[in-house]
C-alpha cells in the first residue's frame, strides 16, 4: 500500500479547514465591525457638521436680517465675514457663502479669498438656489481624497433665500482610521491563522493517529500477521472503529488459520494423489500442478505455471479456449512419441462462484496406456476369435453344401470332403481347448500340480515319443547333459510346453531338416533351447509369436493345424513356473526357441 502524501492527507485538509473557518468568521466579523464602525464614524461627523452649519446659519441669519443704511456700518460682506472668521471650523473645511444671486460673500479659505465678490458657480449650490432644499454629497476630489459636500439654504425672516452655506470637508481622516482598524484586523487574522494551523495540526493529529495505527495494522494483517493489535485512544467514533478493528483482526486470525488448515490438507491431498492435478484460472493459465502430473507429462510443475493447459496438454490445435473443453467429461490424449505408445486421460471440470461464473478448471491427468492397451487387446482378441471359428466353419459349411448337393454318392471325393470337415472340427476343438486353458490361466483358475522332476529324464521321455511319430525325414538331436537336473514343475504342462516347441520345430523345418533339443545348467537355472534349420522368424516379429493367435504366416500355419495359441499358452506356463521364454531366429537359417527354469534349492531337494 502507498503511503498517503501529506498533500492528500486527511491532515492537511483537516488544518485547511481549520482554517478556512476561522478565516470566514474572520471575514464576517471583520466586514460586519467594519461597516458599522464607518456608518458610525460618518454619522458622527455629518451630525457634527450638521450641528456646527446650524449655530453657523443661527448667525448668518440675524446678520441677513439686520437693518442697513448704506453709509453707516459694515456691509452684509463684512459681516458674513466675520462669522465665518469667528466660527470654530477644521483646519480641512472650505466653507463659502453666496448671496442668492450666487456671489460670494465670504470664505475661510484665504487661498480664495479673491474669489470674494464673484459669483460661484458650482452645480451643488445652483440646485439649493433652485430648489431651495439642503443638498450633501460624499464624492473624492481631484486627489482621490473622500470628501463630504454640503449645501444648507439660508433663510431671512421671511422665509425668504437669501443665500448658501456650502461646505466641503474631508472625510479622510474618517477612512484612515478605517483603514488603520483593517491593517489590525488582518494582522489578528494573520495570528488567527497561525495560531488555528498549529492547533489544526495538533486536532488533525490527534484524528489521524489513531487511524494511522489501523492503516499500518492492516498493511501487517495483509502480510498475514494477526499478533498484533491497534490501540484504543477513547470511546469516540475512532475508538469505536479500533474496538470494530481488533474484533475484525480476531476473526480474520480465526478464518485465515482455518483457511490455512483447509489448504494445507487439500495440498497435501493433492500432492498424494497418484493421479496428476492441475488447476488453472479462468483463463486457462495453470495456477497448481501436483508433482505426479510433472512426472506424466515430464515437466517441472515449477516451470509451467502462467502456460496455457491447452500447450501444456497439447489440445492447443483441437482446443483455443479453456471454454471448449468438455465440461466435466473426459478425453484421451496421445502422448506417443514413434512406437512409445503414451496415453492420457484427462477428466475436466470447472470451478464456479457463487454467482456460476467460471473462475477456473480442474484438470486430472491418467495414465490409461495399460488400460488402453488391454482394451486394445481385448478387442483384437474378440475379433480374433470370431475370426478363427469362422474360417473352419466357412470351410465346413462349402464341403458340406457339396455334399448335401449330391457329392455324397461320389465315392472318390466323399471321404475327403469328410476327413476336411473333420480335420477342421478337430482343429476347432483344439483350438476351443486351447482357448478354455488360456482362459482358465488368465483367471488363475488352474492349479498347477508341481512335483519334483528329473528335467533331463522328462525331456528324453518326449524326444523318444517324437522319435516313434516324426516324420523320417526329420533328425531330432540331443544335447543334454549325464547328469540329473531337478525341477519342481508340473510334468503334464512342462510335457505340453515342449510338445508345442518341437512340433512348431518340426512343422516349419524342411525335407533332412535337423532339430536340436539342448539344456545347459547354469548357476540356479536351466537353460533349455531347441533349434531348428527351417525358415527363421523375421527379427522384429520373434516377440510376437508368443502373442495370442499371433501367426507370421497365416495361410501357410493354418494349413499345418496351427492355432496360434501354442506360444501364447506355453508363455504362460513358463511364466507359471518361474521361468521366461524368448526366441532366436536368422531368417531362412532357423530357429531357436529358449525358455529357463529354475532349477530346485537344496533346502527344496532336501525336504522332499
Ligand atoms: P501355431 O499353432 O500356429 O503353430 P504357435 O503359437 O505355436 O501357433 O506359433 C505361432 C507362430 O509362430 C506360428 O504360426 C509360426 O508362424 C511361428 N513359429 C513358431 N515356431 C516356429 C518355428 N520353429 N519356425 C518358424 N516359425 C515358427
Amino acid at each position: 500500500m502507498h503511503k498517503v502524501g501529506f498533500f492528500r492527507s486527511i491532515q492537511l485538509k483537516l488544518i485547511l479547514i481549520y482554517i478556512l473557518l476561522i478565516l470566514l468568521a474572520i471575514q464576517i466579523i471583520g466586514s460586519y465591525f467594519t461597516t458599522s464602525l464607518e456608518r458610525e464614524l460618518t454619522s458622527n461627523f455629518k451630525s457634527s457638521i450638521d450641528g456646527r452649519i446650524e449655530v453657523l446659519s443661527h448667525y448668518l441669519q440675524e446678520a441677513f436680517n439686520k437693518e442697513r443704511t448704506v453709509e453707516e456700518g459694515p456691509t452684509i460682506q463684512e459681516d458674513v465675514q466675520g462669522i465665518i472668521g469667528d466660527i470654530e471650523t477644521d483646519s480641512s473645511w472650505n466653507l463659502i457663502v453666496v448671496n442668492n444671486q450666487s456671489k460670494v460673500l465670504a470664505t475661510n479659505n484665504y487661498s480664495q479669498q479673491d474669489k470674494i465678490g464673484k459669483k460661484d458657480t458650482r452645480d451643488i449650490i445652483q440646485k439649493v438656489l433652485l430648489f431651495s432644499d439642503e443638498q450633501v454629497q460624499d464624492r473624492k476630489d481631484s486627489d482621490g481624497n473622500r470628501i463630504h459636500v454640503q449645501a444648507t439654504p439660508l433663510f431671512d425672516n421671511e422665509e425668504k433665500m437669501v443665500g448658501v452655506i456650502y461646505l466641503e470637508a474631508s472625510l479622510q481622516d474618517i477612512y484612515d482610521q478605517l483603514s488603520e482598524i483593517n491593517q489590525i484586523f488582518y494582522q489578528g487574522t494573520i495570528w488567527a491563522i497561525l495560531v488555528s494551523a498549529i492547533l489544526g495540526i495538533l486536532v488533525a493529529r490527534a484524528i489521524t493517529k489513531p487511524i494511522m495505527e489501523m492503516r499500518r495494522q492492516a498493511q501487517i494483517m495483509g502480510k498475514g500477521d494477526f499478533t498484533q493489535k491497534v490501540n484504543v485512544y477513547g470511546t469516540d467514533e475512532i475508538g469505536q472503529l479500533a474496538i470494530a478493528f481488533n474484533d475484525l483482526n480476531d476473526q480474520l486470525k480465526h478464518s485465515y488459520a482455518k483457511t490455512e488448515e483447509e489448504t494445507r490438507k487439500l495440498n497435501s491431498v493433492i500432492e498424494n494423489m497418484s493421479d496428476g492435478v492441475i488447476a488453472t484460472d479462468e483463463t486457462g493459465a495453470v495456477t497448481l500442478m501436483n508433482e505426479p502430473a510433472g512426472i506424466l507429462l515430464g515437466v517441472n510443475p515449477e516451470e509451467i505455471y502462467g502456460q496455457l493447459i491447452m500447450d501444456v496438454l497439447k489440445l492447443d490445435e483441437k482446443v483455443v479456449d479453456p471454454s471448449e473443453l468438455p465440461e466435466n467429461g473426459s478425453m484421451i490424449i496421445d502422448f506417443s512419441e514413434d512406437d512409445d505408445i503414451f496415453l492420457i486421460r484427462a477428466n475436466f471440470s470447472t470451478v464456479t462462484d457463487e454467482d456460476d461464473e467460471v473462475t477456473g478448471f480442474i484438470t486430472v491427468i491418467s495414465d490409461v496406456t495399460e488400460q488402453e492397451k488391454i482394451e486394445q487387446e481385448r478387442r483384437e482378441f474378440v475379433s480374433n476369435v470370431s475370426h478363427e471359428l469362422r474360417t473352419p466353419l466357412t470351410t465346413m459349411k462349402s464341403y458340406m453344401e457339396a455334399l448335401i448337393d449330391g457329392e455324397w454318392k461320389n465315392e472318390a471325393i466323399a471321404p475327403r470332403f469328410l476327413e476336411v470337415t473333420q480335420n477342421e472340427t478337430e482343429r476347432m476343438i483344439r483350438m476351443v481347448n486351447d482357448l478354455l486353458h488360456l482362459s482358465k490361466m488368465d483367471n488363475k483358475e488352474h492349479q498347477l500340480q508341481k512335483e519334483r522332476t528329473d528335467f533331463i529324464q522328462l525331456f528324453h521321455h518326449v524326444i523318444d515319443r517324437f522319435e516313434m511319430n516324426s516324420p523320417e525325414h526329420i533328425e531330432i538331436v540331443r544335447e543334454l547333459p549325464n547328469e540329473k537336473l531337478f525341477v519342481w514343475i508340473d510334468q503334464d504342462k512342462l510335457i505340453q510346453v515342449i510338445d508345442n516347441i518341437i512340433s512348431n520345430a518340426i512343422k516349419y523345418s524342411p525335407e533332412g531338416g535337423k532339430v536340436t533339443c539342448r539344456v545347459i545348467k547354469q548357476r540356479h537355472q536351466i537353460l533349455v533351447s531347441i533349434t531348428d534349420e527351417g525358415m527363421g522368424i523375421a527379427y522384429d516379429k520373434l516377440e510376437k509369436i508368443f502373442e495370442r493367435f499371433y501367426r507370421v504366416d497365416k495361410a501357410r500355419t493354418r494349413k499345418l493345424g496351427g492355432t496360434g495359441l501354442g506360444l501364447a499358452i506355453s508363455k504362460e506356463l513358463v511364466e507359471a513356473h518361474h521361468g521366461r521364454i524368448w526366441a532366436k531366429s536368422k531368417e531362412g537359417k532357423g530357429t531357436t526357441i529358449l525358455f529357463t527354469l529354475p532349477l530346485m534349492g537344496k533346502k527344496r531337494r532336501n525336504n522332499s
